[in-house]
């Protein structure tokens, strides 16, 4: 059996398109060892989110998936939850509603522009303020403590907006927050099907993260069966050559590490 974890998946609960159990038949073709379901959990009104209403049936159902599935592929609770500076104990109770084995936290907004979804605030501002302006948030994620894991770390390039200039510091200082907080990133492939066509992260975050020490985990962003496990075997060889030898995976928020 494989050790490898995918840990990002969404479905009809958010803006996947379909159930648990066609997301577990792939995991058990690709040889995955452990899966972790996120769909989306956000403050705003969209329609790529859990409603509200759905909260309860989530609960019940992926818990009793998480408990009753003893077969070959293990499923962990998981959330992607959008972080909001300003409303962190309205994110809290969330949270704690759920029996979560971890949580992702993204930034999907910039104010309420949600940037990966709405190309037309692209030009308003030059890349490099769009860029400090999402490092932040994403700093200020990963100091709340809401959170187990900072998901796809540089989602600003999504739509191909480069920096006009290098921004290897703030990804350094940003990623030396990562390391105080005490948090694990993700390393999330779909970015290659995406126009940026690369990881999130890039090579170079990967490489620098390995120096600062931060613990990485693996994740596919699937919103279908089928993308799961998505160019894992690419991620893992990047990972080797960058310094990496442990994923990290998660139970009940507790961490443990498997060598890859
Ligand atoms: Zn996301
Ligand atoms: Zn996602």
């Amino acid at each position: 059996m494989s050790f490898l974890v995918d840990y990002h998946m969404h479905t009809l609960f958010s803006d996947g398109k379909d159930t648990y159990p066609a997301y577990l038949e792939n995991a058990r073709k690709k040889d995955l060892s452990e899966i972790g379901f996120t769909d989306h959990i956000t403050l705003e009104t969209v329609d790529w989110s859990v409603k509200e209403i759905d909260y309860p049936v989530l609960k019940e159902n992926l818990r009793s998936l998480c408990n009753n599935f003893s077969e070959d592929v293990q499923v962990r609770f998981g959330l992607e939850v959008d972080y909001f500076e300003h409303r962190e104990d309205e994110l809290r109770d969330i949270i704690a509603y759920f029996p979560v084995d971890y949580v992702i936290g993204s930034v999907h907004f910039l104010g309420r522009w949600n940037f990966d979804t709405d190309e037309s605030l692209y030009g308003k501002w030059p890349n490099d303020e769009l860029y400090r302006r999402y490092f932040e948030q994403v700093q200020k994620a990963a100091k709340s403590g809401l959170f187990d894991i900072i998901g796809h770390f540089d989602l600003i390039k999504k739509l191909r907006c480069w920096p006009e200039n290098d921004q290897s510091s703030l990804y350094e200082e940003t990623l030396k927050v990562l390391r105080e907080a005490d948090i694990v990133m993700e390393l999330n492939t779909s970015g290659i099907d995406r126009p940026c066509g690369e990881f999130f992260p890039s090579r170079k975050i990967l490489e620098m993260a390995s120096r600062i020490g931060i613990p990485i985990t693996l994740g596919s962003d699937a919103h279908s069966p089928e993308q799961v496990g998505r160019h894992f075997d690419e991620a893992i060889s990047m990972l080797k050559e960058v310094g990496f030898t442990r994923i990290t995976r998660f139970r009940n928020r507790k961490r443990s590490e498997i060598i890859i």
